[in-house]
């Protein structure tokens, strides 16, 4: 069915306005030009400001401007673009707006489906190099996080300012847009177009044919149950059987799924590459994609990992920190995952869907030490030693304190010499990646800060 805003139609609101209809670029293609880009044309051509078209057409007076500094707030997904594009469809006479938003996906995928930080921009640096007022614009797949470069030119998309390395918000005026918010200096550029993997290109390449499926006129929605559908069909092929750590990953996200949670796009990318169909087969044919492919893909797989701005230095140093520990500690005793997330603030979900095969390895290489009445002791002589480690006199003793730690570890558990000694010489590997990893990220931020 295609997509209904009567919804939102409100008694006392005006029926009229004096914008133009204007029409919204690139329809029923992947170029579409994104809702958010729209609004700041419109205001410009009229000569007023973006949040002040949202406020026009609210009876109640409540201003209904706020959240238009987020992309999340215009292009979706979420709980109140859909309003505000109804208004805006109102005021215009122009029902194509909510093709330049992932009106259609809406109800299947999750509120931070697309792009986890909806507050700074992404742009094309060729595209603003070139730009043309009546023939450019920008595109919807911009403010796909998983997108990595321009459909147009090939090149990556970029976030921070050339010159003083300022990110770049939402909600600036057309005229003012191209260029930088804190130096005024040019966002154009010539781009860079680095080797591409094919992983890399077969993303780029879903979400082109997924932005394109948004952007036709009379488009139906997409329902939640489509990929519940699927799941069911990826759950009854695998269930029983012994499947690898990434697809078993894959297979548990989808299990969430079936629970009624929203999936974001990243997992669903994921679990379409684990059939190897396309994203958009997937989602309008469900249940065929599901049935057993022709190939098996799922003995070798690997997660496709892509790359998310906000969480970057974390995650890089988190990952550092997983693989060091990994490495070196494997062979003695490998602590638990919880340390490492605690320890640099992870949320366990995130480092999951953002790190995943360096989660999936260490979370085998962990299992398979034994069940954990089999650990518990070796488990508790870590907590002391980690204690241990933080007294400074203890860590410059014998060996690196590791000689001093086990023998203080023996007297005061049950785990024998040997033991003790290997578990202690874990615990100092793990706590110098731990300080190195969060001196990576202090680093990282300061990197960020300034350039
Ligand atoms: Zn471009
Ligand atoms: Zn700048």
């Amino acid at each position: 069915m295609p997509i209904s805003l009567e919804k939102y139609r409100e008694p006392a609101g005006f029926e009229w306005s004096v914008l133009p209809p204007l029409p919204i670029n690139g329809l029923s293609g992947p170029h579409v030009e994104s809702a958010e880009h729209y609004l700041c044309r419109l205001a410009w051509t009229v000569g007023v400001s973006g949040q002040e078209i949202c406020r026009l057409r609210e009876p109640s007076g409540v201003a209904s401007g706020h959240n238009i500094g987020s992309s999340r707030g215009i292009c979706g997904p979420g709980p109140n673009f859909l309003r505000r594009i109804y208004r805006l469809e109102q005021l215009t006479g122009v029902d194509t707006i909510r093709c330049g938003t992932f009106a259609v996906i809406n109800d299947a995928i999750s509120n931070v489906g697309v792009n986890r930080d909806t507050t700074s921009r992404r742009w094309c640096p060729r595209c603003y190099y070139e730009w043309d007022s009546s023939t450019s614009w920008e595109p919807l797949s911009w403010l796909v996080e998983l997108k990595s470069d321009c459909s147009l030119h090939g090149c990556l998309l970029e976030s921070r300012c050339h010159h003083c390395g300022a990110e770049q918000p939402f909600g600036r005026n057309y005229s003012e847009r191209r260029n930088c918010r804190k130096c005024a200096a040019r966002l154009a550029g010539a781009g860079r177009f680095p080797a591409r993997d094919e992983r890399s290109r077969w993303v780029d390449g879903n979400i082109d044919s997924l932005i394109a499926m948004c952007s036709v006129p009379g488009q139906a929605s997409i329902q939640r149950r489509a990929v519940a559908v699927y799941v069911e069909g990826l759950i009854e092929q695998f269930d029983g059987k012994c499947i690898h750590s990434y697809s078993r990953n894959a297979v548990m996200q989808a299990r969430q799924c079936r629970k009624g949670h929203k999936i974001t796009l990243r997992a669903l990318l994921n679990l379409c590459a684990l059939q190897g169909v396309p994203l958009v087969d997937m989602l309008q044919a469900p249940r065929s994609s599901s049935s057993p492919a022709l190939i098996n893909l799922l003995e070798n797989f690997r997660a496709i990992e892509i790359e998310d701005r906000r969480h970057r230095t974390r995650v890089s140093a988190y990952e550092k920190c997983v693989r060091t520990v990994l490495d070196q500690c494997a062979e003695d005793y490998l602590p638990s995952m919880k340390f490492i997330l605690h320890a640099l603030r992870m949320n366990r979900e995130l480092a999951r869907e953002l790190s995943v095969n360096a989660y999936e390895d260490y979370e085998a290489a962990y299992r398979a030490q034994g069940a954990y009445s089999s650990t518990i002791h070796r488990a508790r002589a870590f907590t002391l030693a980690l204690r241990l480690f933080d007294d400074s006199s203890v860590r410059h003793s014998k060996l690196r304190g590791v000689v001093t730690g086990a023998q203080i570890i023996e007297s005061a558990t049950d785990v024998p010499r040997d033991v003790a000694l290997r578990v202690a010489k874990s615990a100092r590997i793990y706590w110098d990646a731990l300080v190195q990893a969060k001196l990576d990220i202090v680093d990282g931020r300061r990197e960020r800060g300034v350039r």
